[in-house]
């Protein structure tokens, strides 16, 4: 099908995107990858007036580390986290999840800001910013607020960010040395969205504990979940199985699946439990140097 009409906008700057957004209010919607908004246009089930386009603003391709900050800007694509020497070195479940996402077209094309601002719980990368504790810079016409991730998701496709706001950057804390990460989906055929997935990222003490863990689950609640009571329990623990089997428990219990055409809901829990299991123990096994 073929989109619903609606006017095109070009801005050079962020200044003049913002300056439309305000203009035309829920009227118009932003465009970065399109791999999203298109095709909810194509399906009619989003008809914006108005599209900002903000591929010509310059000066938002960046991906750097600066300060122990990794800093992702608006315009970088998912493809661009799979080549960043930063990344495959201090990232591993960044470069996990950027490897799983659909096909090489989408990612050369979708970006990480468009893949969060989206609000969509089937999409990989807010599970993982969630366990790396990432922010996101706002800019709109009040000026620039940060917000963590962990405060961006209000219901499905629904963000806090309010229609004159756009995300500039993603700020992602660059993990103390002894870290490690991992990102497991299950996947009807490869490139597909998540059956489930799971982040997670666990930093170890000086004496092989951890020190402090980070789970994130995709596709399985209305938004993404960030499982707090399993990330907890893992504190100051030794990383041994009986742990890590109870985190899965715990990552099990605060998932909210619903019944759908890729599985049930009680088989979805399940992996939830067993996913977040192998994920911690491979997150665990990098963080103690292995690969
Ligand atoms: C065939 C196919 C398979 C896919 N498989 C997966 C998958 O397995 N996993 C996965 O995670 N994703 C998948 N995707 C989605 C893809 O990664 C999306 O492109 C991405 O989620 C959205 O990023 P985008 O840059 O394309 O955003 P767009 O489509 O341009 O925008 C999406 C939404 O976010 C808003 N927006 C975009 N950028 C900003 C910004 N900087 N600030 C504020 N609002 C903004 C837009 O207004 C729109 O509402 C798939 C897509 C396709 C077409």
């Amino acid at each position: 099908m073929l989109p619903a009409q609606f006017e095109y906008h070009a801005p050079e700057s962020l200044g003049d995107a913002i300056a439309l957004l305000k203009q035309h209010g829920d009227e118009a919607k932003v465009l970065s990858g399109g791999h999203s908004l298109v095709p909810l246009m194509k399906l009619r089930f989003a008809a914006p007036a108005h599209i900002v386009d903000i591929n010509g603003i310059p000066g938002l391709d960046y991906l750097k580390e600066e300060n122990g900050v990794l800093k992702i800007g608006a315009l970088v694509r998912e493809a661009d986290l799979e080549t960043s020497d930063v990344v495959a070195s201090k990232f591993p479940l960044i470069l996990d999840t950027a490897k799983q996402i659909a096909d090489p077209q989408v990612r050369n094309r979708a970006t990480i800001a468009g893949n969060l601002a989206h609000g969509d719980p089937a999409n990989d990368h807010p599970a993982t910013m969630l366990a790396l504790g990432a922010e996101v810079v706002i800019e709109g016409s009040g000026g620039e607020r940060v917000l963590p991730v962990s405060e961006l998701f209000v219901s499905t496709l629904t963000t806090a960010l309010a229609s004159d706001e756009i995300i500039k950057e993603v700020r992602v804390p660059v993990p103390p040395g002894k870290s490690g990460g991992a990102y497991l989906k299950i996947e009807r055929r490869v490139g597909d969205f998540a059956i489930v997935a799971v982040a997670a990222q666990v930093t170890l003490d000086e004496s092989g504990n951890i020190a402090s863990a980070g789970i994130g689950l995709t596709n399985v609640a209305p938004v993404p979940v960030k499982a707090t009571d399993a990330e907890a329990s893992l504190a100051g623990k030794a990383p041994d199985e009986a742990a890590l089997e109870e985190a899965g428990r715990l990552a099990a219990e605060s998932c909210d699946p619903t019944t759908d055409n890729r599985a049930p809901a009680e088989y979805k829990r399940a992996m939830v439990k067993e996913l977040t299991i192998r994920a911690l123990r491979r997150a665990v096994e990098r963080a103690q140097g292995g690969k």
